[in-house]
């Protein structure tokens, strides 16, 4: 297998998979593990399933058809395209929604195939991104969707730190309970789920706060990377390094920190500037933006820096390592979230999963 690579570590996710699960267990919460991220790529959600989530969660439905041989309920994570409903129906088992007009085109694709779609309402916590955000209207949209053939109203759920970066805690998750129950009385039904939210709600079980009544999380960051995202801090007994991008060394240089001559603009239009550090060892490696968004490595050796890049270069400062980089050499680098999207979506980094 040839370079830039994304090394995936199946045994550190599973591992990832597994904390979280038992935490989620101590406060009656299911996980559903949400795979978008590395584009649902089956072998590594075998990892999420066999680290014991009780959903797979994707936002595109062509993720979600790449698993459709997985024999656990899996969720369509963004509100469905109208024009996507067929689809939706037959390889979504539930889906996320927050508009009526939708959730009758789901209900007559059902029909049609005979099955029955289940659907967890979108309620919008301030947050700004999807939900409904009255709550009398959500009432009145409720009773609606419980009267549609082929549509079973399994739950309530939210989303929160996406948009708006509203962080979770037990005023507003409080408020989403205490909407559900209202729901359950006015209709006289049980909802089986409450969703509180994506890896921004992980903090409360953390610091040990429950929130009586949510009973599903939709975890991505801190299935992948270990982070919990209200905070960014890292989570104990989780690997951060289960994602790994490694790029060769094509040049190694001593060279001035400065370019000579007029200054212009660099390959993106952009007018640089510089600091002058004298005389620096810069490597090249091959790989670039066209590969994926450089602000998102993070080198694995401390004594190594990014200075720049390019579509297709990498610009690395290496004087300050101790290891005596040479051409041919590999370089490792960890990721942002934003990198492992970036270096799984990317048709030009290979995939090397074990
Ligand atoms: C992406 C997504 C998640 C997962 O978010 P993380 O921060 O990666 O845990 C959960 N819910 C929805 C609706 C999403 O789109």
């Amino acid at each position: 297998m040839g370079y830039p690579k994304v090394e995936v570590d199946l045994n550190k996710i599973r591992h990832n998979v597994k904390s979280m699960v038992e935490l989620g267990k101590k406060y009656g919460i299911k996980i559903a593990g949400v795979t978008k991220v590395f584009c649902g790529h089956p072998e590594i959600a075998k990892a999420f399933v066999d680290g014991g989530v009780s959903y797979l969660a994707d936002s595109r439905i062509e993720n979600l058809i790449k698993l459709k041989d997985f024999d656990i309920p899996k969720i369509l994570l963004r509100l469905p395209m109208i024009s996507e409903a067929d689809k939706v129906v037959e390889y979504a088992d539930i889906s996320l929604n927050s508009e009526l007009e939708t959730i009758k085109a789901l209900s007559e694709k059902a029909v049609e195939k005979n099955k029955v779609h289940k659907i967890i309402l979108m309620f919008d916590l301030g947050d700004l991104r999807e939900g409904y955000y009255d709550e009398e209207e959500f009432y009145e949209v409720a009773g609606e969707v419980l009267k549609l053939e082929g549509i079973q109203l399994i739950g309530i759920g939210t989303n929160l730190t996406c948009y708006g970066g509203v962080i979770p805690n037990e005023e507003n998750l409080g408020r989403l309970v205490n909407i559900a129950r209202n729901i359950e009385e006015k209709y006289n039904i049980k909802l089986e789920i409450i969703s509180g939210g994506n890896s921004s709600s992980l903090h409360l079980l953390l610091k040990g706060k429950t929130i009586e009544g949510i009973n599903m999380l939709r975890l991505g960051e801190s299935l992948v990377l270990g982070l919990e995202t209200a905070y960014g801090n890292r989570i104990e007994n989780t690997y951060n390094d289960a994602f790994q991008v490694v790029a060769e060394i094509i040049e190694v240089k001593e060279k001035p920190s400065v370019p000579t001559g007029e200054i212009g603009r660099d390959a993106f239009g952009k007018v640089p500037t510089f600091v002058d550090k004298g005389i620096r060892k810069r490597m090249l490696a091959a790989i670039g933006k066209q590969d994926l968004q450089l602000d998102t490595l993070i080198p694995v050796d401390e004594g190594v820096s990014i200075l720049g890049g390019s579509s297709d270069h990498l610009i690395l400062d290496g004087t300050d390592s101790s290891i005596n980089y040479k051409v041919g050499d590999k370089i490792r680098f960890n990721l942002s979230y934003g990198g492992v999207l970036g270096a799984m979506t990317s048709e030009y980094v290979k995939k090397d999963i074990k």
